[in-house]
């Protein structure tokens, strides 16, 4: 059988077997051609290297790591770079292809692609870290470029890292690159608002789905926020600050919660000091699994993938859900959520401000002119409004639900794209 390596080795990961699924029930939904459906269905490059790493007892580690492209019919490869001890071939090319759709979907000049290093970023030291990034760097410098793919923060990674990145790939060509990397420090070409911007853009969307649900957003609206990374941290500080009531949080260790409220900013200086959760006053433990089935009206999972699944998709009580982790819902559970009335603003949706302002960074760096954070905010808000009516409209038009139609939306443009492109040799 064709493909049969390949297959076997990607189909490993439950992440990569859940995109495929998603992708044919959007397809066999569009009546997409099946020769473009099936080119989606595999990675266009996929590298795996060994990056071998000094630690600070002077012993050699090899770790591994990848960068995986899953497609460039519209641009440069992009997508962040994972450090974490899950991160497998098949997780990263399943990640790469949300990418690809979620590039598409917001009509970004931009591929997909995404990249890893199986390790423990919270048991490294600075220096270790630095090591592992500068030596992956150097191993995947041939397959990216400011033309060619573009990395940038994701889970375990974030700006000092993008730093490290731009830093050995222009120490390799002789000159700086910023364009190399987005999430860059702001002092080498990072963008104002880059910071936020995955947490402001979920907050967008929730705006927008509140709307068309005729819903009110105030100081009696309930959110619970799962993961206190960049992305919820920043989705609670604007949702605290639209006004709304955020009455439970968790980090990967558990959680919190209050139903009169919760001061965000107290709470991040907690985290900052004692590095948890626990022991926040004025508020009970919970945990991961108790906290998404608590009554809310807006939950939004920002950890890690597969936290809904149908084991507990019954048991949520939320009016929406608004995905700013990738892939915190199993397709199982999405019929579940959708027969419970909960309105689902899926992945590739709601957590892409963080690739639209990588976009804009790419783009003042381009240009050598840089926005101002105002510019910033009112761009993102814009792209993200229009992105969302474009696919509420193919939700109804197709009457499906909105990961469907989001993925529906995307592939008619990156379609379009890859015909008129025509095919090669
Ligand atoms: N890692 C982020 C994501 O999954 C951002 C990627 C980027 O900015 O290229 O969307």
């Amino acid at each position: 059988m064709d493909n049969e390596l390949l297959n076997m080795e990607l189909l490993s990961g439950p992440l990569y077997k859940n995109a495929l699924k998603q992708l044919d029930l959007a397809c066999t939904a569009m009546k997409l051609d099946p020769n473009v459906a099936a080119r989606l269905k595999y990675p266009k490059r996929a590298l795996i290297v060994s990056v071998p790493v000094r630690m600070d007892d002077k012993s050699i580690k090899v770790f591994e790591g990848y960068r995986v492209q899953h497609s460039l019919t519209l641009g440069p490869g992009k997508g962040g770079v994972r450090y974490h001890p899950s991160v497998t071939l098949s997780e990263t090319a399943a990640l790469a292809m949300l990418m690809t759709l979620k590039c598409s979907l917001f009509g970004l000049p931009l591929g997909g692609a995404k990249g890893g290093v199986r390790c423990n970023p919270n048991q490294m030291s600075r220096q270790e870290k630095q090591n592992l990034t500068r030596r992956y760097t150097s191993e995947i410098s041939n397959i990216i470029g400011p033309d060619k793919d573009i990395p940038a923060p994701d889970i375990g990674t974030d700006e000092q890292t993008m730093a490290w990145m731009m830093d050995t790939y222009s120490q390799e060509i002789g000159f700086a690159v910023p364009g190399v990397v987005t999430g860059k420090p702001l002092s080498i070409g990072g963008s104002l608002g880059r910071t936020d911007s995955t947490g402001q853009g979920v907050a967008y969307t929730i705006m927008s789905a509140a709307k068309h649900l005729n819903m009110t957003l105030d100081k009696d609206t309930t959110v619970i926020v799962q993961g206190y990374g960049k992305v919820g941290y920043s989705a609670a500080r604007k949702m605290d600050k639209i006004g709304c009531k955020i009455i439970a949080v968790s980090d990967e260790n558990g959680g919190i919660y209050n139903p009169k409220g919760l001061d965000i900013e107290a709470i991040h200086k907690h985290l900052t000091a004692k590095k948890n959760l626990a022991g926040f006053p004025e508020a009970q433990p919970v945990t991961n699994t108790e906290l998404l089935e608590l009554k809310c009206d807006i939950l939004i999972p920002a950890a890690v993938e597969s936290q809904i699944t149908e084991k507990n998709a019954g048991k949520l009580k939320c009016k929406i859900l608004a995905e700013g982790a990738n892939s915190p819902t199993t397709l199982e559970a999405d019929p579940i959520l959708f027969d419970k009335g909960i309105f689902v603003i899926p992945d590739i949706l709601a957590n892409a401000g963080g690739v639209t302002v990588s976009y804009f960074e790419w783009v003042q760096g381009l240009q050598k002119f840089f926005w101002d954070e105002k510019e910033v905010h009112n761009r993102l808000w814009n792209i993200m409004e229009t992105t969302f009516e474009k696919v509420l409209a193919v939700h109804k038009e197709y009457k499906v639900n909105m990961r469907t139609a989001a993925l529906i939306s995307s592939l008619q443009h990156l379609s379009k794209a890859m015909l008129v492109r025509g095919f090669f040799p």
